[in-house]
């Protein structure tokens, strides 16, 4: 039985660039060169925010403006390419994991985030103590902490 984890880290295997232009096209995009960089750097670089993003797509595509990657990842993100995460206090962050509605561990001191399986199952979360009358479709999971590199404590770094 293999677990999510596995699934997703088999999924991001380094992708050729004919894989990227494959689910550009399933996702009904056309193919641009942006829209390729753009995935292949969050691909490459889980929790970036959009300046990075803007760094690492800029080493292929020099000339790309930050608006046009705003707007390619506003794309990937609408059509389900890309998940937007936005922690409290922090930019967005964009991720190619997607689809299984992850959980994120967050650290209060050095930013960093980290992915964390669901507890639960599957679809983490979806089913609330109390729905309202709402048909939930997604839920959003951050436990805030500090990191092993951030914690005083040094039984935490050992775990690491
Ligand atoms: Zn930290
Ligand atoms: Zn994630």
């Amino acid at each position: 039985m293999i677990s999510s984890r596995k699934f997703w880290q088999a999924l991001l295997v380094p992708t050729t660039t004919a894989d990227l232009e494959h689910m550009l096209r399933k996702a009904a995009l056309r193919v641009t060169r942006p829209r390729v960089a753009v995935l292949s750097a969050v691909r490459a670089h889980p929790h970036a925010d959009t300046d990075s993003i803007v760094g690492v797509v800029r080493r292929e595509l020099p000339k790309v403006s930050r608006q046009a990657v705003y707007d390619v990842l506003r794309a990937l993100t609408e059509t389900g390419l890309l998940r937007r995460i936005q922690p409290m206090g922090s930019v967005a962050r964009y991720e190619a994991r997607v689809g299984d509605n992850h959980h994120h561990l967050a650290c209060r001191s050095c930013d960093a985030i980290v992915d964390v399986d669901c507890a639960v199952g599957v679809a983490p979360c979806l089913a609330a103590s109390h729905a309202h009358g709402f048909t939930i479709d997604e839920a959003e999971v951050i436990y805030w902490g500090l990191c092993s590199s951030c914690s005083p404590d040094p039984a935490a770094e050992q775990n690491s």
